[in-house]
């Protein structure tokens, strides 16, 4: 069964497709820039006697979102799952500092490439269009309920888009053998906070995490397989959390 990670070769998704081809999944790991990082995640797959392939596509752009879709059904088959993981978070800023630029762009990856992606899924994946179902998970962030404040509420706000994404796809294709959820993750030991500016944020924030830790990428990987496997077959529209308690 064919699984689109978007953002595959680091962190979350990284950690999503590994454990997605251990449990049988053949795995389309997309990424943006760092081909080094996705073409090892390949390899290891590979080396564990699983099928992947790394196609370099920016997920805001529809011409590479299509070529993805098409690359990903051409060399491992029929699309059955998407997991939508790609995001940025534009950095810190204030609303009263952030640029045009950035929101544009926080936007662009985190919801327009969601969007597309989910729908070049759900035309293959409709049973009303002749597919056999599927499942989409989309890797939302606690940020679109705390709010990002100080730091980035544009990537939270964002995140809250992607939210009211997955509750009204869910929805809109429940008949159609689709299920549609998300992983609200929280505090993620990744070089996303690194990206940002911080990379020590993660473990500075712990304090304040019920559980007192910053979880791992396996961590949410394990509920994403969950929601995307068959144990989760009357679960759509759900939002969970994996966040310490955050
Ligand atoms: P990460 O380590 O920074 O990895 C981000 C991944 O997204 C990379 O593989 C990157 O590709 C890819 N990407 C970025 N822009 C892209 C684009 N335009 N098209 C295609 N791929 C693109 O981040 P992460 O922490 O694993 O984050 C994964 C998801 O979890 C994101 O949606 C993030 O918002 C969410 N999340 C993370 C945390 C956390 O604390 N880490 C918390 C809540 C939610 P390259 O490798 O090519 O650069």
């Amino acid at each position: 069964m064919t699984l689109i990670v978007t953002g595959g070769g680091r962190g979350i998704g990284a950690a999503t497709a590994r454990m997605a081809a251990s449990r049988g999944f053949e795995v389309a790991v997309n990424y943006a820039r760092d081909a080094v990082a996705a073409e090892r995640v390949v390899a290891e797959i590979r080396d564990g006697g699983g099928r992947a392939v790394a196609v370099q596509s920016d997920v805001s752009a529809e011409a590479d979102v299509i070529r993805l879709f098409a690359t990903a059904e051409q060399e491992l088959g029929p699309v059955r799952a998407l997991v939508n993981n790609a995001g940025v978070t534009g950095g810190f800023s204030r609303v009263d500092e952030v640029s045009a630029r950035v929101v544009e762009r926080v936007f662009a990856v985190n919801v327009v490439g969601a969007f597309l992606c989910a729908r070049e899924a759900v035309r293959r994946m409709s049973t009303l269009r002749g597919g056999a179902g599927g499942s989409i998970v989309n890797v939302s962030s606690r940020a679109a309920r705390l709010g990002g404040p100080g730091e980035w509420v544009h990537y939270a706000a964002s995140k809250g888009a992607l939210d009211s994404l997955t509750t009204g796809l869910a929805a809109e294709v429940a008949g159609e053998g689709i299920r549609v959820n998300g992983v609200a993750a929280g505090l993620i030991e990744t070089d996303l906070h690194a990206a940002a500016g911080r990379p020590t944020r993660a473990r500075d924030l712990a304090p304040g995490v019920p559980m007192g830790r910053p979880g791992t990428p396996a961590e949410v990987a394990e509920a994403i397989l969950w929601l995307l496997s068959p144990a989760a077959s009357y679960v759509t529209g759900a939002i969970t959390a994996v966040s310490g308690g955050r």
